[in-house]
């Protein structure tokens, strides 16, 4: 069995690193000041671009790739965490390749290959290479400002990042020469830094809603703060919403504009494509504090300047529909906490795109006209909870309130078992880490091996689940149908995910890991799959009533077949009883064999049918055996 790690004690400073899918952040915690501290970046920033460019002399990070992107966009890489953990062939990373101008194969394992051009030769990057690139720039940002090296780094990721999502952060992490002491949820992170800020203020609980709304994802979450303790009650969210597609939305109305004017079609050319994107997003930052700008790039294409002017209405206009996708997510997430928005103590705005003002309006709005809390930096909070994390790991540091935090599991995960009914061991919701061990009994006489499949979903039907991966567990010492055998899930604090099985009745131990990669769900699938299983709630039912009535009959049937085998009990039967017993065994049977076609009623029926031929022949004192004693136990 997998032990759970116990909080780890570390030496030397630790940073809080906020790995965004735009840009990104570097936080640490300062003793003296009793607060995390956001450290700039040469150019004075202190929000950095997760880019990465390779030229022909050299390789460039942050601001500096950023602002040679127009020139040399095929080496020009971006999105990184978008790739991260993925198989190529996964859709949304091919939805993903069409737009990007760099060029990603299929490489290993389908694992997705960035191909670039490096001091004049072709170079092969995975996604994991340019995560620790910018982590490396993220480390080395740290160490100028303090002058000592740095080894130990938190560092977040999405909600709803899976297994193979995290574990290749981590791996970017190693890569950078940093000791990952923890991957944690952003919309945690930015509740920490908040809870730290507001703890002062307020006794008691208090539910937060944590809107993070980014450069390329989009995060809610609802934290219950209560003395030390920080639990998130539920996650929403969409790995594919962010400030980009607004910058996208704004480039295709200039290029339709373009058309218009000058008769002239830019979408073909990615270098003009990429300047105007970045006019468009500077023009998008000046819209949350202006109510118009005008956007100028010369030359764009054939030697034609663009100019242009657009309104903050305009831009509102554009992006409404995004807008309002997001208060979608808003309010599922609420009914999944089953929550009404009047039990939210205070709304939390996070992530660079909540500082548009529409985006704050709806918001607003949908929460009854509440204040919403801008008490925190947007862009830095992420990090600035990351680094507080980072000294509650941390040896010897002071000063830092003990708190707890707390994340959810975002489906029910379990096995499958007779019948292909979706056995939960730990519930939606339920909070990490965790571990959770159910019993199970075997199904056929002397079986010698389990199948341990593993699910995640809420749908009653196993294979209507999305399977993560399955084992099994062999050389089981021939017994009984019925012999006992446990199941562990460990979740741990990172949520990764491990599956044991072993036998309960020896001392048998066959301790399996899954290590397999199967995808987990993302955001969307996770949503789709919620919604489908409440869409077919009363079908579930029918199933699972189905299933229950045939395994009962199954049972049944083999306790009386293995009844009769016993010559201690049949032999006092008189023999017109034995054959009306043995064709009922019969006619059970074949019934289960056309099991598909019948209806649930019948199994029940017959099942009472059966209970009639046979309980009064048991009943009889004489007949009365030790097989059918123990058997009897059995149901
Ligand atoms: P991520 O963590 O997803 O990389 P951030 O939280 O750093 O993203 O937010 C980056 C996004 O926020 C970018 O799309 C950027 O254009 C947008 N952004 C930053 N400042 C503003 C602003 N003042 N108005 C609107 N959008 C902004
Ligand atoms: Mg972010």
């Amino acid at each position: 069995m997998m032990k759970l790690l116990m909080a780890k004690k570390y030496e030397g400073p630790a940073i809080g690193i906020d790995l965004g899918t735009t840009y990104s952040c570097v936080a640490i915690w300062q003793e003296q000041n009793n607060q995390a501290e956001i450290i700039h970046n040469e150019q004075g920033n202190r929000t950095t671009p997760s880019l990465v460019a390779f030229t022909d002399t050299q390789s460039l990070i942050g601001d500096a790739a950023k602002n040679q992107a127009a020139t040399n966009p095929s080496n020009t890489v971006f999105d990184a965490k978008r790739l991260i953990g993925r198989k190529y062939s996964d859709s949304v990373v091919q939805e993903d390749v069409k737009l990007w101008p760099f060029q990603v194969i299929a490489g290993t394992d389908d694992k997705p290959t960035i191909v670039v051009k490096y001091k004049g030769e072709e170079k092969y990057l995975v996604p994991e290479d340019i995560s620790s690139m910018v982590l490396t720039n993220m480390k080395e940002i740290a160490e100028a400002f303090l002058g000592s090296p740095v080894r130990n780094a938190v560092i977040t990721v999405p909600a709803y990042f899976n297994d193979s999502q995290r574990k290749a952060t981590k791996d970017a992490g190693a890569i950078a020469g940093l000791d990952v002491m923890r991957i944690i949820n952003e919309p945690t992170a930015a509740g920490l830094a908040y809870g730290l800020q507001k703890k002062s203020r307020f006794d008691g609980k208090r539910n937060v809603f944590i809107f993070d709304l980014g450069g390329g994802t989009f995060d809610v979450s609802i934290l219950t703060i209560e003395d030390d303790s920080f639990q998130v009650k539920a996650t929403a969210g969409d790995t594919h919403l962010g400030g980009e597609d607004f910058d996208n939305i704004l480039v295709d109305h200039f290029v339709k504009e373009f058309k218009r004017k000058h008769k002239k079609d830019i979408s073909g050319n990615p270098r003009a494509l990429r300047r105007l994107r970045s006019a468009c997003e500077k023009a998008k930052r000046t819209l949350s504090f202006a109510t118009d700008t005008t956007i100028e790039v010369d030359a764009l294409f054939e030697s034609t300047d663009l100019c242009s002017a657009i309104t903050r209405a305009k831009f509102e206009e554009l992006n409404i529909d995004l807008f309002k996708k997001c208060m979608e997510t808003v309010e599922r997430c609420l009914e999944d906490s089953k929550m009404d928005k009047s039990d939210i103590d205070d709304v939390v705005l996070v992530g660079g795109s909540s500082r548009i003002p529409k985006v704050q309006h709806l918001l607003q709005d949908f929460f009854n006209g509440k204040e919403l809390c801008k008490g925190i930096n947007p862009d830095e909070a992420v990090a600035y909870g990351a680094a507080v994390q980072a000294a509650l790991l941390t040896d010897g540091v002071m000063n830092v309130p003990n708190l707890v935090l707390l994340d959810v599991t975002p489906l029910s995960l379990g096995t499958s078992v007779k019948g292909d009914v979706m056995s939960v061991v730990v519930p939606r919701n339920t909070t990490i880490p965790v571990k959770k061990t159910q019993g199970y009994i075997t199904i056929e006489d002397n079986q010698s091996r389990v199948l341990i499949e593993v699910y995640e979903g809420e749908r009653t039907r196993a294979s209507d689940n999305n399977l993560l991966g399955s084992f099994y567990l062999t050389g089981l010492t021939p017994a009984p149908r019925g012999s006992p055998y446990d199941v562990c899930f460990a979740i741990d604090e990172n949520g990764i995910l491990i599956v044991s099985a072993e036998e309960r009745t020896t001392d048998n131990k066959n301790e399996i890991t899954i290590t397999n990669e199967t995808d987990r769900l993302s955001a969307k699938e996770i949503k789709r799959m919620i919604q489908e299983a409440e869409n077919h709630e009363v079908d579930d039912m029918k199933f699972k009533n189905r299933v229950t009535a045939m395994n009962d009959l199954d049972l049944y049937l083999y306790k009386m077949n293995k009844s009769m085998k016993d010559k201690c009990v049949s032999s006092k039967l008189p023999s017109i009883v034995q054959d009306k017993i043995n064709s009922a065994i019969v006619k059970g049977k074949s019934l289960l064999d056309d099991g598909q076609q019948l209806e649930t009623s019948v199994f029940v029926e017959f099942l009472m049918e059966l209970k009639s031929i046979f309980e009064p022949a048991m009943a009889k004192k004489s007949i009365a055996t030790r097989t059918w004693g123990k058997l009897k136990k059995l149901i």
